[in-house]
């Protein structure tokens, strides 16, 4: 067998395995397990020893245990209830076996009168004899009973006998796969090889040995392949060749120049790296990462001018109308008057929209900002020069491929998230992009002063806010959504909004799930305007947007989130000059782990600390809904317990690119490990 071969029989169905058919499939096919490479993942959780004989006479009761003895009597009581026995001995002493609910043919099979066999199972006593039953360890053959069994955590309706099978006919066909990793990495795993790894993975006495060599080394094989695809993505978009755009120092500088406060230095650093994308002759894929409130509009909007100024148009996309609303009248307020800036909303008449879409394919529209709608299919753009995506975070890597393939080639790609994430997930989630990063926030601003409060203290807190009513600051009180009880949530807002009503007349207005999109917009319009105090909403899903007069944020429940989603509502607030606090409610006293995590939170402001110690507690998948977002999860690797090996990954990627090393050779790796389709024409 060539190496190709190799890895197609890895690949292939299912049913080519013996004993495997369409039943067995179809319950593996729902559990995500369509080939027999997904099958090597399905790994034993224990084993249970069978490998040691006892006699009758040295038998532990309660004990599972393996014995060879001879059938001597069937009896089959043939009534109701009673149970077939056999009689059984050796020569030290008597067992019976007892069946349930079996065929007397199959007893007779398995256990032949006169002959010796073994068996293994629990052993149980009763009425002054040992007994074993419903014994699924039962053969003539010693061997196949006096062993390790796995035991895997099962699904539904396959046994573990059928998947020791199939997963032992795996091993032993196991193909030798030529050695994709250069030496010095194999070295850091004691040489083992891909498939020796394997099958030390599946030896049931290996169960949880995650610092062992072979262990590591299928991990690493893991995150090097995820880094490989996305490297490769990069190095595609990398390769497109585009009309470089002239930077026109002067209008930028102008521009800064008359901005209200001077760019941190991180803002000026992600600045130049998007500058120098922009004049470079290949297209820009480029993520900037700012916690909440570190700036990243303004950065995105220079870009944006640099942009026009050497005669392209360009797109900001956002997730909802209203934060497009607030960057388009920003650019309206700091943009030279002579552009033209559009602002494409649900609420526009159709003559309107018209108007807009003819302009944009005429050129006419320097910037326009929208939601999605700007990537509609009617509409299209005479010379779109640079999108920006602004709030993605959640976007996977295959949908930020399609949206730079959109644009065309002489577009340029800017996402912005607002979500950190811990350093060694960088190159997991965001790869196939270059990055820049804003740490540092903006000087002017102050800490949030975050505390914890029982429920039944709110009178406290009413002081609290009536206190800052009285400075004409304003406040969001969130009564979160937990998925589990939508209902309940919905509910518990409008009684919250009714309680503060009492309080406060004429100053609150609410939110929730039910509220439609147009009224929803005159709120936070309303709430923007000041026209009341306090906003009282289930979520605050407005991400982005900047409500620069509220200083206060009531968390409900704050026990139901994770640190960086706290944080992330946290940074609603503390947007201006002013003081602000975060109150996090909880309903009763706080565990120790609980008083631990939001510890972290009052003593950190850095979003990028709180993910690491989030992910930390909580793990990976479950931090910021990144087990819903399609974006993947890995079999083996942890990027907690293993972030020495995404380090090692991630030098390793930065040495072949900086070195340029062909890479064909990590073909059966990238093709086995999955989003293969994404370069299938890697040579
Ligand atoms: P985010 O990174 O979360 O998108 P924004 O771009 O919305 O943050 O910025 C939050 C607020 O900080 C805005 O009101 C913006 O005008 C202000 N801001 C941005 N940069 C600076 C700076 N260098 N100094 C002071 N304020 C700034
Ligand atoms: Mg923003």
């Amino acid at each position: 067998m060539n190496n190709k071969s190799n890895y197609n029989y890895l690949l292939a169905d299912l049913t080519t395995l013996k004993g495997v058919g369409v039943k067995t499939t179809n319950l593996l096919k729902k559990k995500n397990i369509n080939n027999i490479f997904d099958l090597l993942w399905k790994l034993p959780k224990s084993f249970t020893d069978r490998s040691l004989s006892s006699k009758i006479k040295d038998l532990k009761i309660g004990e599972v245990q393996t014995i060879t003895i001879i059938p001597k009597k069937y009896s089959f009581p043939r009534i109701r209830n009673l149970p077939n026995r056999v009689s059984c001995c050796d020569e030290t002493g008597d067992i019976d076996c007892i069946f349930f609910n079996s065929y007397e043919g199959y007893i007779k099979k398995i256990l032949p009168l006169g002959k010796e066999i073994t068996i293994s199972g629990k052993i149980g006593f009763f009425r002054n004899k040992y007994q074993l039953t419903n014994p699924k360890y039962v053969s003539e053959d010693s061997t196949l009973i006096k062993q390790k069994h796995s035991t895997y955590s099962l699904t539904e309706g396959i046994s573990e006998k059928v998947y020791n099978k199939i997963i032992n006919q795996i091993i032993e066909k196991l193909p030798l796969l030529s050695e994709w990793h250069s030496k010095k990495i194999l070295n850091r795993f004691g040489d083992i090889s891909w498939n020796n790894s394997i099958k030390e993975l599946h030896k049931p006495e290996n169960v949880g040995c995650f610092k062992k060599n072979f262990y590591q080394r299928l991990a690493y094989d893991e995150i090097f392949s995820t880094f490989l695809v996305n490297s490769e993505i990069r190095k595609k978009i990398k390769k497109i060749k585009k009309d470089n755009k002239i930077l026109d120092i002067k209008k930028q500088n102008y521009l800064i120049d008359n901005l209200d406060f001077s760019l941190t230095e991180d803002q000026k650093k992600s600045l130049n790296e998007i500058n120098h994308d922009l004049c470079s002759s290949t297209k820009m894929f480029r993520l900037l990462q700012g916690d909440v409130g570190s700036g990243k509009t303004i950065v995105s909007l220079i870009a944006a001018l640099n942009c026009i100024n050497s005669g392209f148009q360009v797109a900001v996309m956002t997730p909802t109308e209203i934060l497009a609303r607030q960057h388009y009248f920003l650019a309206k307020k700091i943009f030279p008057k002579n552009l033209n800036i559009e602002l494409i909303s649900g609420k526009l008449d159709y003559k309107n929209k018209k108007k807009i879409i003819n302009q944009l394919a005429d050129g006419k529209i320097d910037i326009i900002f929208g939601t999605h709608a700007i990537f509609q299919k009617k509409v299209s753009f005479k010379n779109l020069g640079l999108i920006v995506i602004d709030e993605q975070h959640k976007f996977g890597v295959n949908q930020r491929k399609k949206l730079s393939d959109k644009g065309g080639d002489n577009c340029d790609v800017l996402l912005m998230t607002a979500t950190p994430i811990p350093r060694t997930l960088t190159m997991t989630l965001y790869g196939d992009m270059d990055i820049s990063i804003i740490r540092e926030k903006p000087k002017s601003r102050k800490i949030i002063k975050t505390y914890s409060k029982l429920e039944n203290k709110i009178d406290d807190v009413l002081k609290f806010i009536n206190k800052e009513i009285k400075k004409d600051n304003q406040i969001f009180w969130v009564c979160p959504l937990i998925e589990e009880s939508k209902k309940l949530d919905h509910s518990s807002a409008i009684k919250k909004y009714e309680f503060l009503k009492k309080f406060f007349p004429n100053k609150v207005s609410l939110l929730h799930g039910k509220t439609d999109i147009i009224e929803k917009e005159k709120i936070l319009n309303q709430f923007l305007r000041k026209e009341f105090k306090i906003l009282v909403s289930t979520t605050i899903i407005e991400v982005g947007i900047d409500f620069p007069n509220a200083t206060v944020i009531v968390i409900e429940n704050a026990n139901k989130f994770g640190l960086s989603q706290l944080h992330q509502l946290r940074g609603r607030v503390g947007r201006g000059e002013k003081e602000s606090t975060c109150i996090l409610m909880f309903k009763s006293n706080l565990s120790e782990n609980a008083k631990k995590r939001i510890k972290i939170l009052k003593n950190s402001n850095d979003g990028f600390i709180i993910s690491e110690e989030d992910m930390k507690i909580r793990g990976f998948g479950d931090i910021l809904g990144f087990k819903q977002s399609g974006i993947k999860n890995f079999r083996l690797a942890d990027p907690i317990h293993n972030s020495d090996l995404f380090i090692l990954a991630e030098n390793e990627m930065r040495r072949i690119e900086n070195s340029n090393e062909d890479i064909s050779k990590f073909k059966p790796l990238i093709k086995l490990y999955d989003r293969a389709d994404v370069i299938n024409d890697l040579a």
